[in-house]
């Protein structure tokens, strides 16, 4: 709790750090109504802040001597862990970058960290059960849960809309669990008129490739009545939402809730933040991040 009202109470005054070092700003408002924050470019963003960083080393370093800020972007990349901590019940695509394989945390427990609640969540989205790409990571997800019915290749409908939370993380955790971490969500024409932000459900179902569209009486159930469309989704993890355990100086604690010497974790390589549901990965990084170099600073 303490964590989560950090990273919602100090995130403008974060976006006020780097505005001024030249972040452009693509947009005042998320576009989520659900959500607050501004929308940056996140290349661009990168770019400004490698410039003001001065220079930046790219490879292995020793880790002891210096005060050293994990912030590897958790384990999502690493199939063993997620494996043992998430459960799923098949291996789950990869929605992120292929380097996150819990570098940090394994860094940190050999000196004697603990990690945080919230181990076997993680947030992610439900993708066409197809071939994609990271240019497909945000074109391609099925984000209409909460205007579908949701069932699992067995034919069971483990997942009513209205169960389905703002972010969709719910669900997504739910089919991770599911027979083959599939599911397939039914629609009724009326729902293909629905919005998420800009597109249309009808618009993110196009977006799906067409191997994962699915003719409903070729599903291996039967449709209820009234389904026009199927679409054949699968769990992909995007980041793990449990990591380190961190108190609200960004410091790596111990299970006796001491800090481990020099050592602070920033983003999602920190855990729990957002456990039991799903917070902005980006603000906990600049939160994180900030009061971290300012507790090392100060
Ligand atoms: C398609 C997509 C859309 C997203 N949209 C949003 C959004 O709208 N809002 C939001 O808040 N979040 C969003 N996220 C999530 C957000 O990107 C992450 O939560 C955030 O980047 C986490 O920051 P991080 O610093 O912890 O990790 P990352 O940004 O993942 O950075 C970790 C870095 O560490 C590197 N690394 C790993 N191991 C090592 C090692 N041993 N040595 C050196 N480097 C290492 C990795 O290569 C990586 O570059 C999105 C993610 C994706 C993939």
């Amino acid at each position: 709790m303490g964590l989560q009202r950090l990273v919602g109470g100090r995130l403008d005054r974060s976006h006020d750090w780097r505005v001024p070092l030249g972040a452009p700003v693509v947009c005042e408002e998320t576009g989520n109504p659900a959500t607050v924050g501004k929308r940056f470019d996140p290349a661009a963003l990168l770019d400004v802040l490698v410039k003001a960083s001065g220079p930046v080393a790219l490879g292995s370093a020793h880790l002891h001597d210096e005060p050293t800020i994990l912030c590897t972007g958790g384990f999502a990349a690493s199939p063993e862990l997620v494996e043992h901590h998430i459960r799923p019940a098949a291996r789950l695509r990869l929605r992120a970058n292929p380097w996150s394989t819990g570098d940090g945390l394994s860094h940190a427990l050999a000196r004697g960290a603990a990690t945080s609640v919230g181990l076997a969540e993680f947030y992610g989205r439900n993708m066409p059960d197809a071939e994609w790409g990271e240019a497909d990571f945000v074109r391609a997800a099925q984000l209409y849960g909460r205007h579908a019915r949701i069932f699992d290749e067995d034919g069971r409908e483990f997942f009513t809309a209205g169960e389905v939370s703002w972010s969709e993380t719910n669900v997504v955790q739910a089919t991770a669990r599911r027979p083959g971490a599939r599911a397939y969500y039914l629609l009724e024409k009326q729902a293909l008129a629905e919005r998420i932000r800009e597109r249309t459900v009808a618009e993110l179902v196009a977006a799906a490739p067409p191997e994962a569209r699915v003719d409903p009486a070729d599903l291996p159930f039967e449709a209820p009545a009234g389904t026009v469309v199927a679409v054949r989704v699968v769990a992909a993890i995007t980041h793990t939402i449990g990591g380190l355990a961190v108190d609200e100086r960004a410091r790596v604690l111990r299970a006796d809730g001491t800090a481990v010497d020099g050592l602070w974790a920033a983003g999602v390589d920190a855990g729990g933040v957002a456990a039991g549901g799903y917070a902005s990965g980006l603000a906990q990084a600049l939160v994180l991040g900030l009061a971290a170099a300012e507790d090392i600073a100060y």
